[in-house]
C-alpha cells in the first residue's frame, strides 16, 4: 500500500521507518523493511502495526545506509508476516503496491523450473522472475525491463539486488510512484509525503517508467525504455 526506499550516506532504517508512520493513513496490515548490510539484503517484517516492526527491530537491529520499507494492504494471501513485504529471491529482494494479474500462470511457470515460494502473494513472482533474469551477472536494469514486460495488472515496485550497492531499482505503472531528490541521497516513494521528511523536490515518474537510483542520482527511462528526465518540481513542506 505504501513504499519507501532511501539509497544515501547517513541511517537508512529510521527514515524508513519515519516514512512507513507518514503512509500509515492509508491503511496497512502490515510492514517490512529491507536493508544492504556488509553485502547482503537482510528483512525484517511483522504483522500489524509500525510499532510491532519497530519492536522487531530493537530485537533484531539493521544498521545501513540503502534500503527499502513497505506498508501491506493484503490483496492476495492473508494478512501474516510470512506474506508481509519486502520479498525475497536469489539476490532480489523487493516491495510492491498493486496486483499482478497474470502471478498464477508466472508462478505455474517458475514452479515448473523448480523454483519453491514462501508465501501465497501475488508479489512473490517478480522477485524470482528478476532474479532469473540476472542469471550469471545480466545488467540489473536491462533484466528489470524484460521482467516489467511479462507483467500485466499493476504495480509500484522498489527492488534491491545483492551485490549492487547503492543501486535501488523502481518502476510504476497503474500505481503512483515519485523519486525524491536529497543532497549524496536519492529517494523513491508512492507519494509526495513518503519522501516529504527528507526532500521537497520530486520528479513524478509517468505511466510505464522505471528507474535506477544511486547515491548521487536517477536513471530514468520511459516504457519503450528510452532514457528520459522527468521534471524536478518543488512540493511544499507540508505535503
Ligand atoms: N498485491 C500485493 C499483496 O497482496 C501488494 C498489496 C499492496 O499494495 O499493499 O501482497
Amino acid at each position: 500500500c505504501g513504499i519507501i526506499g532511501v539509497t544515501g550516506t547517513g541511517p537508512a532504517i529510521p527514515r524508513l521507518i519515519e516514512s512507513l508512520k507518514r503512509l500509515e493513513y492509508r491503511g496497512y496490515d502490515s510492514a517490512g523493511v529491507a536493508a544492504l548490510v556488509e553485502g547482503r539484503i537482510e528483512r525484517r517484517r511483522a504483522k500489524g502495526k509500525i510499532a510491532a516492526l519497530e519492536a522487531v527491530l530493537r530485537a533484531e537491529p539493521l544498521s545501513s545506509t540503502v534500503g527499502i520499507g513497505h506498508t501491506r494492504w493484503a490483496t492476495h494471501g492473508a494478512p501474516t508476516t510470512q506474506n508481509a513485504h519486502p520479498h525475497k529471491a536469489g539476490r532480489v529482494t523487493l516491495v510492491h503496491n498493486g496486483i499482478i494479474e497474470n502471478f498464477a500462470d508466472l508462478k505455474a511457470e517458475l514452479e515448473a523450473f523448480g523454483n519453491t515460494f514462501e508465501s501465497q502473494t501475488d508479489t512473490e513472482v517478480v522477485a524470482h522472475l528478476l532474479d532469473r533474469a540476472l542469471g550469471g551477472g545480466n545488467d540489473p536494469v536491462v533484466a528489470f525491463k524484460s521482467v516489467l514486460d511479462r507483467l500485466t495488472g499493476a504495480y509500484a515496485l522498489a527492488v534491491l539486488i545483492e551485490g549492487e550497492d547503492g543501486m535501488i531499482l523502481g518502476a510504476r505503472r497503474g500505481s503512483p510512484l515519485v523519486v525524491g531528490w536529497g543532497e549524496g541521497e536519492m529517494y523513491l516513494g508512492s507519494d509526495a509525503l513518503a519522501v516529504g521528511p527528507f526532500t521537497q523536490t520530486i520528479s513524478y515518474l509517468e505511466e510505464g517508467d522505471y528507474v535506477a537510483l544511486d547515491r548521487t542520482g536517477a536513471r530514468m527511462f520511459d516504457v519503450d525504455g528510452e532514457p528520459v528526465e522527468r521534471q524536478k518540481v518543488i512540493v511544499s513542506a507540508s505535503a
